[in-house]
């Protein structure tokens, strides 16, 4: 059965980490000692919620996942490669 395009972009994430890119999607203000900082993975829909310090220091940092990717960020990274390279080795047999 063909998997869909979200899964095979979850086991990138899992496999080589997240392409993140700085966004705002949220109207809450700075705090007076730093920034708020929010990231988005386009590959997975992971959302990385950070408060930084006028140091660069990060204060906190959170992360917001989507449903799918939960159940892949239980997948060891090991596996996870071995299945992007299982569908490699398919897609070429086609
Ligand atoms: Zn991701």
């Amino acid at each position: 059965m063909a998997s869909s395009p979200v899964i095979k972009d979850n086991l990138r994430c899992r496999d080589i980490g997240h392409h993140w890119e700085e966004v705002v999607m949220s109207t809450r203000r700075d705090p007076e000692w730093g920034r708020r900082r929010e990231l988005y993975c386009g590959y997975c829909g992971t959302i990385r919620l950070e408060l930084i310090n006028y140091y660069g220091e990060v204060g906190s940092r959170s992360y917001l996942y989507d449903d799918d990717y939960k159940t892949v960020s239980k997948v060891p990274r090991k596996e996870a490669r071995a299945k992007r390279a299982y569908r490699r080795r398919r897609r070429g047999k086609e």
